[in-house]
């Protein structure tokens, strides 16, 4: 299922700014606008994906790309000593904009369980 427009859409069209740290032809990275680490980046699909919970069997080689896009960025950012990576999916998940993101936060020790 695709979503409607967010305005994670509108940042991959650049009609909104963004910190832009990483793009390709499937993904999108730039950094999150409250961030809640000194690093935290949102990876993003181009293809409006609402939530991870919505992915479909056909999305398997995106899912892998944003993974490993994930990887690229922290290598890309010297997270050499660790980051989490959170996707919040819909409502208890604590999911509040509609387009799938892949959470990177880094730069300090995360603590657990989180909230
Ligand atoms: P969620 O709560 O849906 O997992 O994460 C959404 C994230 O998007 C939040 O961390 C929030 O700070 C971030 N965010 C919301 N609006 C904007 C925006 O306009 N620009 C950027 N860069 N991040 C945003």
């Amino acid at each position: 299922m695709t979503t409607q427009e967010t305005l994670f859409s509108k940042i991959i069209r650049k009609e909104i700014p963004a910190d832009i740290v990483y793009e390709d032809d499937l993904a999108l990275a730039f950094r999150d606008i409250h961030p809640q680490a000194p690093a935290h980046i949102l990876v993003i699909p181009k293809q409006p994906i609402a939530k991870l919970a919505d992915a479909e069997s056909e999305d398997h080689a995106l899912m892998g790309h944003l993974l490993l896009t994930v990887k690229r960025v922290a290598e890309q950012l010297g997270l050499s000593n660790g980051y989490r990576v959170v996707i919040n999916s819909g409502s208890d998940g604590g999911q509040t904009v509609d387009h799938l993101h892949l959470h990177i936060l880094g730069g300090r020790q995360m603590k657990w369980p989180p909230g």
